[in-house]
């Protein structure tokens, strides 16, 4: 199985570049964030929970999280390997995903962290509340606190996979393919 983290601060592109990564790899795409607003639009208590949290920025807590995500990947039963969009998010969320995927004889290959500047970060994310209506891209603030949150409680689940070799730093500015082609051959070193 080939199993991917794709990790980066909120408006490093990891969407897009997941998308183009699911099709060449023929993997299942797993954002937490996706099922987080596919919950909150379905009404459910999971949306109703996690709703308090993202409309200030903040993470929802791990319990909650890491059991959502055990059965996402519960229910893709066939799967060729996972892009993990937006999880793990805190060192506890990667130590339970190592965990969880060990039981299923299988691992993380690589983590691909899209690098990006802040101030081209907030200015991408206020343009895509403009058209997606995602309430916490429109608010400056909100913005601004969802990449202090990654700076603070996120950006430190890089060293777990760094401390088994499995990190690899992309630059995330520039053309979509060209930042693709860098994900792909960072893929290919790990795909083994
Ligand atoms: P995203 O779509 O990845 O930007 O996530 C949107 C929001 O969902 C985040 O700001 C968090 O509130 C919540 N969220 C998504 N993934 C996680 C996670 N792995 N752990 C905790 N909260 C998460």
């Amino acid at each position: 199985m080939l199993n991917i983290v794709l990790f980066g601060p909120p408006g490093a592109g990891k969407g897009t570049q997941a998308a183009k990564l699911v099709d060449k790899y023929n993997l299942v795409h797993l954002s937490t964030g996706d099922v987080f607003r596919a919950n909150i639009k379905g009404e459910t208590a999971l949306g109703k929970l996690a709703k308090s949290y993202m409309d200030k920025g903040n993470l929802v807590p791990d319990e909650v999280t890491i059991k959502m995500l055990e059965s996402e990947v519960a229910k893709a039963k066939d799967a060729n390997g996972f892009i993990f969009d937006g999880f793990p998010r805190t060192t506890p969320q990667a130590k339970a995903l190592e965990a969880f995927l060990a039981s299923k004889n299988t691992e993380i290959k690589v983590m691909l962290a899209l690098k990006v500047d802040e101030d081209e970060l907030v200015k991408r994310l206020i343009n895509r509340g403009k058209d997606s209506g995602r309430a916490d891209d429109m608010d400056e603030s909100i913005v601004r606190n969802r990449i202090s949150v990654y700076n603070e409680q996120t950006a430190v689940v890089a060293d777990f996979y760094a401390a088994q070799n499995k990190f690899e730093s992309i630059h995330g500015v520039g053309e979509i393919e060209v930042i693709f082609d860098r994900l792909s051959e960072a893929i290919e070193k790990h795909k083994a």
